[in-house]
């Protein structure tokens, strides 16, 4: 067993087994729950590359973490052992403007990130809801992604080289500076979204973009949210690619409506599309949304400006948490909340998600990023009341389950962890065998973040 005087060795006071120290690791923003034996706070890749030798030679479990937001328990050490917070680990080492590239630590915080290239006019384009919480290392480890995924695509589009200790404490890069590279397996896509499980993340380069030079939102209502979906498709295959395009059901409009009763946003299902580009490109653009969608909308207009557009997506990024506002008395559980579906099937799945809404008598808010098929179910429930709890569990089963039926995915972007790993088998068949074999040859003692993926 390994003991702290050894994890002292490699990283002075930097470690702890302090029981309320640990009980902060226990657990991330999901359900799930599991105590570390120690937390360790590594600073080089080299302190990690050791104290994965150490952890492979006792057999000791380590699964790193990053913010901790992760929304499927992929952080959270359900077998114990040792935690590393790569928090630390957060330098922007290099910011390449002749490349295109940045070079930095998993640590650093995505906002942060954003924040020190702007002034070069730059941008990575991810932006999940917990931008200002989570961290690079933890959102590539999920293939993690948000609003603008629907034009820039998730983190897998950005990744060109990961610096990765594996099990054994073997350092490796997984590609390099290049924009393209035919040499081999694509090992960097096999490590962003394996959650921790085949390797430690310690220094990371990424594709960065130019900024849009301005921004357009078309704000369009609808009298039902299938109808909504209907336009989203219809916009798409006009050729209309947005920058954004967020679906926000009549219970979500209400919530926002109870935070803040001046927002100009109609009461029916509505959805937002922003469009991006030179001032003269947003124009047509946002005009041939409201042309395409007209006669499907109940209504339709352009955001008067820069003012009235950031005031309605602040609101749009409350809504997760602002459920309450709706009955103090629940509270909305993360389940069944990242299912996603092909764009064709948004109809169906927001059908079906009603209709088990209904049986289960569980209210379920509806919004997200629709434009690349992903919905965030949000259900809320009294959760003192137990056979809530059971109605609510049965609920998100069903979710899932639709999902797969539909041709479509448990996780877009959360990840699967442990909260989803019940569903591998359905989702993936075959190919979880070929996953189950990829981690025991790079994994063979399992002491990477086990019992996560369904592995
Ligand atoms: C309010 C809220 C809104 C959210 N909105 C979105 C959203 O819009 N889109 C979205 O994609 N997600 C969203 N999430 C989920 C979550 O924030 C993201 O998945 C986030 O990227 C996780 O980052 P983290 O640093 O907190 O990682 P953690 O939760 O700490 O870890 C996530 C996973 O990454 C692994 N990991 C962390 N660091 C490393 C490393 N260096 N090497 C190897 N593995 C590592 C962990 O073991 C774990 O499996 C949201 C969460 C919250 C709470």
């Amino acid at each position: 067993m390994v003991v702290l005087e050894d994890l002292r060795q490699i990283v002075g006071d930097r470690v702890t087994a302090s029981p309320t120290e640990l009980y902060c690791y226990s657990s991330d923003a999901s359900l799930v729950g599991g105590m570390p034996d120690y937390v360790v706070l590594p600073k080089s890749t080299t302190e990690v590359a050791q104290i994965l030798c150490l952890a492979s030679e006792f057999e000791v479990s380590v699964t790193a973490r990053g913010a901790g937001t992760g929304l499927a328990g992929g952080a959270v050490p359900v077998k114990g052992g040792i935690v590393l917070d790569m928090s630390g680990m957060n330098r922007i080492i290099e910011i390449d403007d002749d490349n295109l590239l940045v070079v930095v630590e998993p640590g650093i915080v995505l906002d942060k990130l954003n924040e020190a290239l702007e002034p070069h006019g730059f941008f990575f384009p991810p932006d999940p809801g917990s931008s200002a919480m989570c961290t690079i290392g933890g959102l590539i480890s999920n293939n993690g992604s948000g609003m603008r995924c629907v034009k820039y695509g998730t983190c897998r589009n950005y990744v060109l080289d990961l610096e990765v200790v594996l099990a054994d404490g073997h350092i490796i890069n997984t590609g390099s500076k290049m924009l393209k590279s035919s040499a081999g397996y694509d090992l960097t896509r096999l490590m962003i979204g394996a959650e921790g499980t085949l390797g430690v993340i310690t220094e990371i380069v990424l594709k960065i973009i130019p900024l849009p030079e301005t921004r357009k939102l078309v704000i369009a209502s609808f009298e039902t949210a299938e109808t909504a979906g209907k336009a989203v498709i219809k916009t798409f295959s006009s050729g209309i690619i947005p920058s954004a395009c967020e679906i926000l059901d009549r219970t979500t409009i209400q919530v926002l409506k109870r935070c803040d009763p001046d927002l100009l946003i109609p009461d029916d299902d509505v959805v937002l599309f922003e469009v991006d580009g030179t001032m003269s490109s947003v124009d047509e653009s946002a005009q041939r949304i409201v042309d395409v969608c007209a006669t499907l909308a109940s209504s339709i207009r352009i955001a008067s400006g820069k003012s009235e557009m950031d005031e309605i997506w602040a609101a749009r990024r409350l809504v997760g948490a602002a459920v309450s506002r709706l009955d103090p008395a629940k509270s909305r559980v993360y389940v069944g909340e990242d299912a996603g579906v092909p764009l064709k099937q948004i109809p169906n799945l927001i059908k079906r998600v009603q209709e088990i809404s209904d049986e289960f008598d569980v209210p379920a808010m509806k919004y997200g990023h629709i434009g690349d098929g992903n919905l965030h179910v949000a259900l809320f429930i009294d959760v003192m009341d137990k056979s809530q709890w059971k109605r609510l569990m049965h609920a998100a089963d069903k979710i899932h389950r639709a999902a797969i039926d539909l041709g479509g995915t448990v996780s877009c972007e959360h990840g699967i962890g442990r909260a989803k790993a019940q569903y591998m088998d359905d989702q993936c068949g075959p190919a979880l065998d070929t996953m189950r074999a990829i981690k025991a040859a790079l994994d063979p003692k399992d002491i990477l973040n086990p019992g996560k993926l369904g592995l």
